[in-house]
């Protein structure tokens, strides 16, 4: 049975995903974890890490851990471009948490260049992770960025990256670069159906948008 267990690093989760002592990494957090997330992986045989999307907080250390553990890295084609360079995609946003969580951020996405990783794999909507040892799949949710992607284990677990977050409570991702992408992909969260859902931000919870 797969269990996923959340890393904290500040305010920013990452996720391994374990079957067994197989297991994939699903972000990486921002520098200042990169010991906490490395010796969580220690524990594991580990396959690959999937980033939901290159921003910083979710993969400033993707190319460090990919290179400790020499996996890949996996991430949808349209995000690569976020790799060194944030303004690629420009963020907005909706609502007075979505103010503040922006004013924080832009700073940093600005002034932090997101290391692209040697060992890069593309995957898309519907692609399997069998091949890695985990009962995955990958799925499309753009609009935080234009390439954000999900992953959905065991039809029960879902880590929606920054589509949703649980900043205060769990609401559509205050942040975006493309508002009617992240509603569709809300909507298409809630066509999965019972899952718990694990965020960038804040802590699990059922889904809510049932
Ligand atoms: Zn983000």
């Amino acid at each position: 049975m797969v269990e996923v267990h959340q890393i904290k690093c500040g305010t920013d989760n990452c996720y391994i995903v374990a079957d067994g002592e197989n297991a994939i990494l699903v972000d990486t957090g921002s520098a200042a974890g990169l010991e906490k997330v490395i010796a969580e992986c220690s524990k594991y045989k580990m396959k690959l890490i999937v980033l939901t999307h290159p921003h910083f907080d979710h993969a400033e250390n993707a190319a460090a851990i990919s290179e400790r553990f020499d996996i890949p890295v996996a991430v949808n084609e349209t995000d690569v471009e976020l790799f060194e360079n944030y303004d690629a995609q420009p963020l907005k946003s909706y609502g007075l948490v979505g103010r503040i969580v922006l004013g924080i951020s832009l700073k940093v996405l600005r002034n932090t260049k997101v290391r692209r990783p040697e060992k890069l794999i593309f995957v898309k909507d519907g692609d399997s992770l069998k091949d890695y040892g985990i009962d995955a799949k990958i799925v499309s949710i753009p609009g935080h960025t234009l390439g954000s992607i999900g992953v959905d284990v065991e039809q029960k677990h879902f880590l929606a990256g920054d589509a949703l977050d649980n900043w205060i409570r769990p609401a559509l991702g205050h942040l975006f670069c493309d508002f009617d992408a992240i509603r569709q992909s809300a909507r298409k969260i809630k066509s999965l159906g019972e899952r718990t859902i694990y965020y960038g931000h804040g802590n699990p919870t059922g889904n809510f948008l049932l």
